[in-house]
């Protein structure tokens, strides 16, 4: 066990949250690199990086996503992807990605990523969703059936690929893909652009997420529902400006909710929450510059099926069971909950539901032994 594990633990002590198995929903490619792979991978293909060192190149990459903009913190993706544009990388990058999770415990993991992002080196799409998959493929034959691991494959939402991104991921569907995503610049792009590629995927009965409610609030969410038909929202964290709270004559606070976050509590629309992410994208920004201010906490006493994510572990410096651990030191979670975000997470997989209910299973039995 390492030193990581054994700090990641609940307040009143218990198991290493690492040992517990968990589901990972919401987890980008282009994030989720090594340091040390950056460096030579950047070596091999001349592209420029800004420090030699990989911990010093952590440091700079926590540094950048620090900066309290997502603009900013998009900016370290010019890096990662740079140097992702060959299958060789691709497959690497892939491979230790779930090598990654599953020392970290996850025993299903959604990576997502955008194939059109990876083109420069003369790629076709389908050769990078296939590149992905050989890594992908590789570490979870290594794990022995431990992991499991889908793709999600991502449209970029600035861009006009959204219709052939989606039939990409059909075209993938039984060779790894589970589910679509788009992702990028939310502000000005409403996930509406896309509903061609969206009307496209709803006749194909193929999964999608988007990213909605972390950029930009309830307009975007509402096309993430209405024109994306997505079953899960990407954050979605934004959600809580439909809810208004009133502290009550005895001290207690009332929470009234908007018709938006009526359908998405009432319909248990999954929310991919990503605590350190959405600090430092300031997605939170409204409500406080802390943990303690991030609304997860309020969401779930409300009932929305709230999930845990990473988002980007290389750029937020963090792992699952890290996130999990400071919710749980931020807002005095046991076991029993930590166990519901999980369930919570399970329930929201883009998998077939003899799956899932086996995710399930798993998971309740781990966390009752504890
Ligand atoms: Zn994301």
């Amino acid at each position: 066990m390492t030193s990581d594990a054994q700090r990641y633990t609940l307040p009143d002590g218990g198991p290493s949250i690492v040992d517990l198995p968990k589901i990972s929903l919401h987890d980008h490619l282009d994030g989720g690199l090594r340091p040390a792979t950056v460096i030579e991978l950047a070596d091999a293909g001349g592209v420029a990086v800004p420090a030699d060192e990989p911990e010093a190149l952590r440091s700079w990459f926590a540094e950048q996503a620090d900066s309290g903009s997502l603009v900013e913190y998009l900016k370290t993706f010019d890096l990662t992807t740079a140097v992702m544009q060959t299958a060789p990388a691709l497959e690497r990058v892939a491979r230790e990605f779930v090598e990654d999770l599953l020392a970290d415990g996850v025993i299903y993991g959604e990576v997502r990523w955008a194939p059109e992002q990876h083109l420069a080196g003369g790629l076709s799409l389908d050769d990078a969703v296939e590149a992905v998959q050989r890594g992908i493929d590789e570490a979870v034959d290594r794990a022995n059936g431990a992991i499991l691991v889908g793709q999600l494959v991502t449209a970029m939402r600035h861009a006009d690929r959204g219709r052939e991104i989606a039939e990409l991921a059909v075209r993938h569907r039984d060779r790894g893909v589970v589910g679509f995503d788009i992702a990028g610049a939310e502000d000005g792009f409403l996930p509406s652009r896309h509903r061609a590629a969206f009307d496209y995927l709803a006749s194909e009965y193929m999964p999608v997420t988007v990213h909605a409610g972390e950029a930009a609030g309830l307009e975007s969410i509402r096309s993430a529902l209405l024109d994306g038909r997505a079953l899960r929202l990407g954050h979605g964290v934004r959600i809580f400006e439909d809810i208004a709270l009133e502290s009550a004559a005895d001290g207690s606070a009332r929470a009234t909710l908007g018709p938006l976050a009526t359908w998405v509590r009432d319909r248990e629309i999954p929310l991919e929450l990503s605590p350190s992410s959405n600090l430092q994208t300031g997605a939170i920004a409204a409500w406080g510059d802390d943990i303690a201010d991030h609304p997860f906490d309020v969401l779930y006493q409300l009932g929305f099926r709230v999930t845990v994510n990473t988002d980007n572990r290389l750029m937020s410096g963090t792992t699952l069971s890290r996130e999990l651990a400071l919710l749980a030191q931020t807002f005095g979670y046991e076991l029993t909950d930590l166990a519901e975000f999980q369930m919570n997470a399970a329930l929201g997989a883009f998998l077939p539901l003899d799956e899932r209910e086996s995710l399930i299973e798993t998971i309740a039995a781990a966390y009752a032994e504890e």
